[in-house]
């Protein structure tokens, strides 16, 4: 099969996929793979914003900094976290020029809200739908892009690499065809790991692919079991998506209820409500355990009905489809599983151990999160470490020219007519989510991982057909592999 060559092919396309394309001018011809619509991303369900230092007459990097450590158990990697405090207002203000519109206070300035962790109002937002504005404006400015060809619906379902060139091998299943496509650089932004675990606030294409493809490849891949609890997913409905109650919402005023109506957060942490994510995950589930119950509630009732409704006009309306008027009854939650901190490991340009791979935004380890991350640091880091990479290939390009010639496509694994079992993924999720919620179950990943790997093993058979099932069982398998191994080698 005949390989069509790009300069850079970019998997993924929610804000790191996005911003990473918009970075390369005319002279390089980029591929821009998306799994489905553009819509469809952990991107565009954003609430809360994006943290960044504006307006440094009431904040400072050395807080933002402070805070994003405290966050992280003082386990981040200082010289990324650096580079994202210092370097993303920059990237905020460039997306805004680009045409994402913020919300500005009365007096025309970008309006600022607190969410848990940060000691300063730093999270420019708009409304409580901040990633579908910027999905939206970044595709439109990419779209614009003559050198930017985009396939959406298309799933890369390989990377292989091309040992003449030093370039990658692509394969993508688009149309209903399988196409091989050559770059000479590579960029991973496929995001997270969501549906890995059984329930998630993650949109369906947070599969672990890129990870996926990355391990298989031999790319370091680092801390995959630190994954990030929500506390407060909508916990009223049926499905495996659990709408999200962004942080914001306790950052104007809602408290956390336990089943008996009462107050509870700070008989565990002092800073109440608005202690860091994994803390309060914690706290519900020490109370749970304590009160034999998981009934959980937010209520942010005694807020103004108006200004609630103005400010979370997303929540709001989508809390009244469930059946909950949010300005006069407390909200249903639990926490569930919503961001992973860990990923393909990569320095401070995006660079992967595997010259030419780089991987950002969520599929990513850059470090900066520590072991927790700080609410609206990741659509930064997404902005901030794309535009890294991008530029490192610009830089490459121009030092060592482009890379045009390929080899033969190496052969792939031979796809035939069968269907995988049913069921599979519906197993490795209950794997995953029993050996660890919030807190690991070494005993249920000792038993669990001798089932993952027996269904690696199965999908290493030849004569599955290639079908986004088939290639996604096969992530959440290497997925779930990695993790349960973390989590007994603690
Ligand atoms: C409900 C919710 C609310 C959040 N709120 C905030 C917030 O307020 N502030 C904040 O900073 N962060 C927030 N986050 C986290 C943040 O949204 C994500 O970390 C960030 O958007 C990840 O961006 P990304 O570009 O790396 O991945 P995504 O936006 O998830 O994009 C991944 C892309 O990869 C593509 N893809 C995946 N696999 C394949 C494949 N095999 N082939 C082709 N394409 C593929 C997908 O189609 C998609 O285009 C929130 C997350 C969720 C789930």
């Amino acid at each position: 099969m005949q390989a069509t060559k790009y300069d850079v092919v970019i998997i993924g396309a929610g804000t790191a996929g996005l911003y990473a394309a918009l970075q390369f001018d005319e002279r390089y011809k980029v591929l821009l793979v998306s799994k489905r619509e553009l819509s469809l991303s952990n991107s565009a369900l954003a609430q809360g914003g994006v943290a960044a230092v504006i307006d440094k007459s009431s904040d400072t990097y050395k807080s933002h900094i402070a805070d994003t450590l405290i966050a992280g158990g003082y386990k981040n990697d200082l010289a990324a976290l650096e580079v994202l405090v210092t370097e993303g207002p920059a990237d905020v203000m460039r997306i805004k020029e680009m045409g994402v519109s913020f919300d500005l206070d009365s007096d025309g300035r970008l309006q600022m809200t607190l969410e848990g962790g940060h000691s300063r109002r730093r999270i420019v937002h708009h409304k409580d739908s901040t990633g579908a504005e910027i999905v939206k404006k970044l595709a439109i400015a990419v779209r614009q892009k003559g050198n930017v060809e985009i396939w959406e619906n298309a799933l890369a379902y390989s990377l292989q690499k091309d040992e003449q060139s030093g370039g990658f091998f692509t394969g993508i299943l688009y149309k209903g065809e399988r196409h091989r496509v050559f770059s000479g650089y590579t960029v991973l932004a496929t995001g997270g790991i969501g549906r890995v675990f059984q329930y998630t606030t993650n949109s369906a294409i947070a599969t672990g692919d890129g990870i996926a493809m990355a391990y298989q490849l031999g790319a370091q891949i680092k801390n995959l079991s630190l994954v990030q609890f929500h506390p407060t997913a909508f916990s009223g409905g049926s499905g495996r998506e659990r709408f999200l109650i962004s942080e914001a919402v306790r950052g104007e005023g809602a408290v956390l209820l336990n089943g008996s109506g009462n107050r509870f957060v700070e008989r565990y942490d002092y800073r109440g409500e608005l202690a860091p994510r994994d803390v309060v995950s914690r706290a519900i589930l020490m109370e749970s355990k304590a009160q034999g119950s998981e009934d959980f509630y937010l209520d942010i009732s005694a807020q103004d009905a108006d200004f609630v409704k103005n400010r979370f006009p997303m929540i709001y309306e989508r809390c009244l489809e469930e059946g909950v008027d949010i300005t006069k009854q407390s909200i249903p939650i639990f926490p569930c599983m919503h961001y992973l901190m860990g990923g393909i490991n990569v320095d401070t340009k995006a660079r992967t151990n595997l010259t030419g791979l780089y991987a950002v935004g969520e599929c990513a380890h850059t470090g900066v999160h520590g072991s927790n991350r700080l609410a609206s640091n990741s659509l930064l880091e997404a902005l901030v470490f794309s535009r890294r990479a991008a530029q490192d290939i610009i830089l490459n390009i121009s030092m060592n020219g482009y890379i045009n010639s390929c080899g033969e496509a190496p052969p792939e694994y031979e796809f035939g007519e069968k269907p995988i079992p049913s069921g599979l993924r519906t197993e490795i999720r209950q794997i995953v989510q029993s050996s660890y919620f919030i807190t690991p179950d070494i005993k249920a990943a000792a038993q669990g991982i001798k089932r993952i790997e027996a269904i690696k093993e199965l999908l290493r058979q030849p004569g599955y057909a290639l079908t986004p099932d088939y290639v996604e069982a096969r992530s959440f398998a290497t997925v779930a592999y990695i993790i349960l191994q973390e989590v007994l080698a603690q």
